[in-house]
């Protein structure tokens, strides 16, 4: 992976390095084009210069060899919804993409919620998943290895899986309301706050699923108390960027 400006960051998820056929990664705030504190902000629903997106989505597609018309995005409205996809675009009203399409890029944009990615090596197909609290408490990880398994036959031993930075339990403070929803074993309580721990239940619904623990990965980082690499809703607000997390099938001969 070449990224075509130097200065960005993005990183690359090591549980898919033995998959032949794959592009994947996530932005991060580092590099890009957009003045502070947006950096390299991937989304055009914030306050930042459309030349200046369409530059940084530049950077990233292009160190994969895509471009922007090669991405698939769930519109994103915090449902437990997966669509199957073959062409690029804009999916409306789902949280969750799933591909056995090569040269199509699946992307979810993030700030503090939780970007999970799934492989399935032996029968090639992806997913990207969208998973805040309120993806989180609907299982949406679930519903996706579902699908995979109902419609693809993949077998849910065989999948791999990705689980970005996002809001951690050190930050990620949440109403009675929320807490409420969830085991008490990825609730944190320091002093007077409650925290969640977003990646945590993720993991947890994984291996509910049927995902061996080895073959899930966690960042672990928090996106809110990382300000020099992530971007962050819950610290920045609407001066916040998004981050894009990303995986494609590729054919025979690309790269
Ligand atoms: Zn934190």
């Amino acid at each position: 992976m070449k990224p075509i400006n130097p200065s960005a960051e993005i990183l690359v998820p090591r549980v898919f390095g033995r998959v032949s056929n794959i592009v994947c990664g996530m932005s991060t705030r580092r590099g890009g084009v957009s003045p502070d504190p947006l950096g390299m902000n991937m989304s055009y629903s914030v306050d930042d210069d459309v030349a200046n997106v369409r530059q940084n989505r530049a950077f990233m597609f292009g160190s994969i060899g895509r471009r922007e018309s090669d991405i698939a995005f769930a519109g994103q409205c915090h449902s437990a919804t997966v669509v199957i996809v073959d062409h690029p675009g804009m999916y409306p009203e789902c949280d969750a993409l799933v591909s056995a399409a090569p040269n199509v890029v699946l992307a979810v944009s993030v700030a503090d919620c939780s970007p999970v990615l799934l492989c399935d090596p032996r029968r090639k197909v992806v997913a990207s998943v969208h998973s805040g609290w309120r993806g989180t408490h609907q299982r949406i990880v679930a519903n996706a290895v579902r699908c995979m398994e109902r419609e693809f036959g993949s077998l849910p031993t065989d999948l791999l899986a990705y689980i970005g930075p996002c809001a951690g339990p050190c930050c990620y403070s949440v109403g009675p309301e929320v807490s409420s929803l969830f085991d008490e074993v990825v609730i944190r309580r320091i002093e007077e706050k409650t925290n969640l721990n977003l990646t945590l239940e993720n993991r947890r619904q994984l291996q509910s699923a049927g995902l061996s623990s080895g073959n899930i990965e966690a960042d672990g980082r928090c996106t809110i108390c990382g300000p020099e690499l992530f971007h962050s809703f819950r610290r920045d607000g609407r001066k916040s960027g998004r981050m894009l997390a990303f995986i494609g099938l590729t054919q025979d001969g690309d790269r």
